[in-house]
């Protein structure tokens, strides 16, 4: 592990997006996109994606330069269209539009299709909540093998198919944040699991056989079909793997996106498409009762007695405040990761001695 400044990280992604020959707007908001996930605790989606987006630029499947273009514009009403370009880019702007039309309707419908990978949706929720707005978000993933199996079945037949809902604190930053895959656990944190060396809760993946199993390499180095390798287990049985059925049909089929099956390409793109509904709260009530009411009932589940089995009782977006503060000043990067990152850089056409410099810990 070395321990590395987050201005540090910033710097190194930028090049590396600007090596590739994204404009230094575009590498800034992926730079900042990543690392922000890292200092929310969330290194599965922080600068370990990085190599991910070099491999899909080089091969062609992810654009650079290209912004979301609109497909709808019905004043509330708006569906985007991101042309596979960096998620990054098409997130930002999308939530921009977004939050534009709410300020002006009180509400707004946007989609975005056919964006490559838009990273930690809670980075959405949060530009929401910064402009004083509660929004929701729905998402699914598509390109891979599928890597989900639905309820009951052995063979993973959808994505991780993340779900967000955010309302506003005072201090700009979301009151209550809920960001979570639909699998129990993310994609990424069976990535990080494995490049560690480490095994992943009991029960979350279902290895070629079809038996449940701890072992992450059970999903990386046998799903190279979704018929026969390793798949995620959807949260919550029956009513998790619901819930990403439903966000495969809302983000994806509604928005004229793609959804998964036999014909879905799967060329080791990231596609995601997004459903996001922001609300501005002085339209539908008020925001200083909304605002009132969030504080009341967090200090009162706050209080609550805790369970015997559990040593503390935290909010949803708790955790990400937590490693916000604990990581503020720096975070670790593992030897495996690092080495990739080295790597990427370097096939993104940065000279070696450079990288060495800037990743020096
Ligand atoms: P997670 O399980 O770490 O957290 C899920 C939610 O639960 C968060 O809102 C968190 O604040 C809350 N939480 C965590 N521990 C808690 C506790 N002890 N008590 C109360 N609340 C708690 O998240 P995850 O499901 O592993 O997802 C990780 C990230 O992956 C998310 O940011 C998600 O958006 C992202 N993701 C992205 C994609 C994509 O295709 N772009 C796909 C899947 C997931």
């Amino acid at each position: 592990m070395t321990r590395h400044h987050p201005d540090q990280i910033r710097a190194f992604i930028s090049q590396t997006c600007q090596s590739l020959g994204s404009q230094q707007t575009e590498a800034e908001l992926v730079a900042n996109n990543l690392v922000e996930a890292n200092l929310a605790g969330h290194d599965s989606h922080g600068v370990g994606m990085l190599p991910t987006y070099v491999d899909g630029v080089v091969n062609g499947r992810l654009k650079i330069n290209v912004g979301p273009a609109v497909v709808v514009d019905r004043g509330p009403l708006v569906t985007l269209d991101g042309q596979a370009g960096f998620g990054q880019v098409n997130g930002f702007e999308t939530m921009k539009i977004g939050i534009e039309r709410a300020r002006n309707h009180g509400v707004a419908i946007v989609g975005l299709r056919n964006s490559y990978h838009i990273g930690r949706i809670g980075h959405w929720a949060e530009q929401c909540a910064a402009a004083g707005f509660a929004s929701l978000h729905l998402v699914n993933v598509i390109g891979h093998p599928p890597i989900v199996a639905a309820y009951g079945g052995a063979d993973a037949r959808f994505g991780t198919n993340p779900f967000c809902a955010a309302v506003p604190g005072r201090d700009g930053r979301p009151g209550f944040l809920l960001d979570m895959a639909t699998s129990i656990i993310a994609a990424g944190k069976a990535r990080v699991a494995a490049n560690k060396g480490e095994k992943v809760p009991p029960n979350t993946i279902i290895d070629a056989d079809g038996n449940l199993t701890d072992d992450p390499n059970e999903l990386w180095y046998t799903a190279q079909s979704a018929d026969r390798g390793g798949a995620l287990v959807a949260f919550g049985d029956h009513k998790g793997s619901g819930l990403a059925i439903m966000c495969e049909l809302l983000a994806a089929a509604l928005l004229g996106g793609e959804t998964s099956h036999p014909d879905t390409p799967r060329d080791g793109r990231v596609i995601n498409n997004m459903l996001s509904f922001i609300i501005d709260p002085d339209a539908v009530g008020e925001a200083e009762t909304f605002l009132g009411e969030i504080e009341r009932f967090r200090e009162y589940l706050l209080e609550s007695r805790l369970r015997a089995d559990c040593d503390e009782l935290l909010v949803p977006g708790q955790p990400e405040q937590r490693a916000r503060s604990d990581r503020a000043t720096g975070f670790e990067i593992d030897a495996v990761t690092l080495k990739q990152l080295k790597a990427c850089a370097i096939r993104a056409g940065m000279a070696e001695a450079d990288v060495e410099d800037l990743l020096d810990a």
